[in-house]
């Protein structure tokens, strides 16, 4: 018995010592000690040090939905979660995921603070603006290119910017149920395709001239290398629908919706990427014409797509 008890008294010696230690940590501003009896564990983070936008100053158009770039630093620490608010909701919305929904004209500021209690945030200045002067579109929009070319604000056959509009084969004026070679008026199973000219610009096979009048037209391939070499693109979400965002040399923008393509009876790509035709024939094959693709990643003027493809329009005006 008298061993027992020795023992059972150092034993609670050796624990009321070990509960004297502890783990001291700085916590806002103060040293506080944390008793080893009280840990269970302890495990070692790397908190956020720092999160920052790519532009702390960004302007969106209303009805525009994008997600703000950004990084959190350092790229491994522990916990990511992140919260975000507007100061203006009216004006700017934002999700938890970082899009921002412009609401109306205004200024808000979104913020982004940490959630693993480091404090760490970071701001966004976000500017709601107008796309077009007023909502009579169609709109003759001045992008500062060179050639003084003015395009226009919607699709052909669109009465709103993001409005996909019509489809149209090359040279043709009119929608229709299926688009194929079968069905394309310029294209004999006997002859081939039918000549109807090189540059259908402002002529009666001019889709932009004949729906909307002159001086609409279609754009040459030599315009719409000069639309892709002089403007900036930015692909984001008008009203709902995906397409990008051009800025002309002098800061003007008009949206082109990714509206996709026809063939056969299907309704291809809308949503995901978009064509719009030239009015140019494309030498090396005369069932072709040029166009211009538009998607997430890139835009490039020299697509060429058979032309009884039914695709996009956008008109342009001036010299
Ligand atoms: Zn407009």
């Amino acid at each position: 018995m008298r061993r027992l008890y020795i023992s059972f008294a150092l034993l609670l010696s050796v624990l009321t010592a070990e509960a004297q230690y502890g783990i001291r940590v700085w916590k806002d501003g103060k040293s506080v000690l944390f008793p080893i009896a009280n840990i269970d564990s302890i495990r070692f983070v790397r908190p956020v040090t720092d999160i920052y936008f790519s532009d702390d100053v960004v302007e969106l158009k209303e009805g525009e939905t994008r997600q703000l770039t950004f990084s959190v630093l350092p790229v491994d620490a522990d916990t990511k979660g992140l919260t975000w608010s507007s100061s203006t909701p009216s004006v700017a919305s934002v999700d938890a995921q970082g899009f921002v929904t412009a609401v109306s004209i205004g200024t808000s500021l979104i913020t982004v603070v940490a959630t693993d209690d480091s404090g760490v945030k970071a701001e966004c200045q976000v500017t709601v603006k107008r796309l077009c002067p007023d909502d009579h579109h169609p709109h003759v929009i001045d992008l500062g290119l060179p050639s003084g070319t003015k395009w226009c604000c919607c699709n052909v056959g669109a009465s709103t910017p993001e409005g996909y509009g019509g489809y149209y084969a090359w040279g043709e004026t009119s929608e229709k149920s299926a688009y194929n070679w079968d069905a394309y008026a310029y294209y004999n199973k006997d002859t081939g395709y039918v000549n109807i000219g090189s540059d259908i610009a402002g002529t009666s096979y001019d889709v932009a001239t004949v729906l909307m009048g002159a001086p609409w037209r279609m754009p040459s391939a030599e315009l719409l290398l000069e639309f892709v070499n002089y403007c900036s693109r930015q692909w984001t979400m008008l009203n709902g629908v995906n397409g990008i965002l051009v800025t002309g040399l002098n800061g003007a923008q008009i949206f082109l919706p990714a509206a996709g393509y026809q063939w056969i009876d299907d309704l291809e790509g809308a949503s995901t990427y978009g064509y719009y035709w030239s009015s140019s024939l494309y030498p090396s094959h005369d069932g072709k014409a040029y166009g211009l693709y538009i998607g997430p990643i890139e835009w490039y003027w020299s697509n060429k797509a058979s032309r009884g493809c039914g695709r996009s329009v956008r008109a342009v005006c001036g010299d």
